[in-house]
């Protein structure tokens, strides 16, 4: 008699890895002309106590997070050497992401690899042509790409502006050159992402017909979907204001609390999405709207797509 065939052993596949988006400091050393972030609203640097809080509360999650360090420049915070990354490291068992538009010095960044080996996720270097040279940039990225630890992963982000394409699409091939991932954000609006008159075919040359939130930003709507922001992701202003994701607070809804001052409660089950765009592509490559992409190992590098 036969035996009945054993099924194949396969290692569990985690639906969703828990994220949290912090923006660690307000103020940043560029001022790009197509920032998201106005100028008036580009400042501010949480200060040593609210930091302490902070990280007191991301030690009472549950479970290994991403936390993913933005800004503004995170870099250009004196405090986020001194004391986020070290608290990151030594309070709590979290991954550390972090986007950057990576201006900080060789010996910072350094500092910063060594500090996080074996617990950094996704290296995010924004390449922002109004201040840097792009052979220069590259290959800086590309240095740090070599240094990384196992199961790291740098990616280097572009906004993609109208009317500069061939720019871009320069910039890509230069990334490629040297190994490098190259991340197309399409140019965001607050009415949405931008139209691109008369550069259609150039832009799918450059990020294909049908990207999804792995090949690119597009900013698209999940209305409808269930997603778990507000439960395993959430995002950390520079005033310590968590909300379920960055969508619910342009609405004005899905404060979760201040983890500066008395903490955040996260809401228990999934809700379906109200909003007509999704800004980020980290909620759904983190496994949160459910449908939208198949779930992966919950390895650092399958999470590798990232806002810059
Ligand atoms: S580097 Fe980023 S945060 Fe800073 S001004 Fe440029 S787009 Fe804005
Ligand atoms: S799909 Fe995007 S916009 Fe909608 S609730 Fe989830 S994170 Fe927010």
């Amino acid at each position: 008699m036969l035996e009945p065939a054993t099924p194949p052993v396969r290692a569990p596949i985690p639906m969703r890895q828990p994220t949290v988006e912090w923006q660690v400091a307000g103020a940043c050393n560029y001022d790009c002309s197509y920032c998201i972030q106005s100028p008036k609203y580009r400042r501010g640097r949480p200060e040593a106590a609210q930091l302490d809080a902070a990280l007191a509360f991301f030690s009472t999650l549950p479970g290994v997070w991403e936390i993913k360090c933005s800004g503004g420049e995170a870099f250009a915070h004196p405090l986020f050497l001194q004391q986020v990354v070290p608290g990151l490291m030594d309070r709590t068992p979290h991954q550390i992401s972090v986007l950057t538009n990576l201006s900080a010095s060789p010996a910072a960044l350094e500092a910063f690899l060594d500090r996080t080996a074996g617990r950094l996720a996704v290296f995010s270097a924004s390449l922002h042509l109004e201040h840097v040279d792009p052979d220069a940039f590259l290959d800086k990225a590309a240095a740090v790409a070599a240094r990384l630890s196992p199961g790291a992963r740098l990616v280097v982000n572009q906004v993609v502006l109208p009317g500069k394409l061939a720019e871009a699409a320069m910039c890509k091939a230069k990334a490629e050159a040297r190994g490098l991932r190259w991340f197309p954000q399409l140019f965001k609006t607050k009415a949405g992402v931008s139209g691109y008159p008369g550069e259609d075919a150039a832009l799918a040359a450059l990020i294909g017909d049908a990207p999804g939130p792995r090949e690119a930003n597009l900013a698209p709507s999940y209305r409808g979907r269930r997603c778990w922001a507000g439960v395993d992701y959430f995002t950390v202003d520079k005033e310590g204001f968590a909300w379920s994701c960055r969508s619910a607070k342009r609405h004005g809804e899905g404060l979760l609390g201040n983890i500066f001052d008395g903490g955040a409660a996260r809401w228990t089950t999934p809700r379906a999405c109200p909003y007509d765009r999704c800004p980020c592509t980290v909620p759904p490559n983190r496994g949160m709207v459910e449908g939208v992409q198949p779930s992966r190992p919950s390895t650092s590098t399958a999470w590798a797509e990232v806002e810059g």
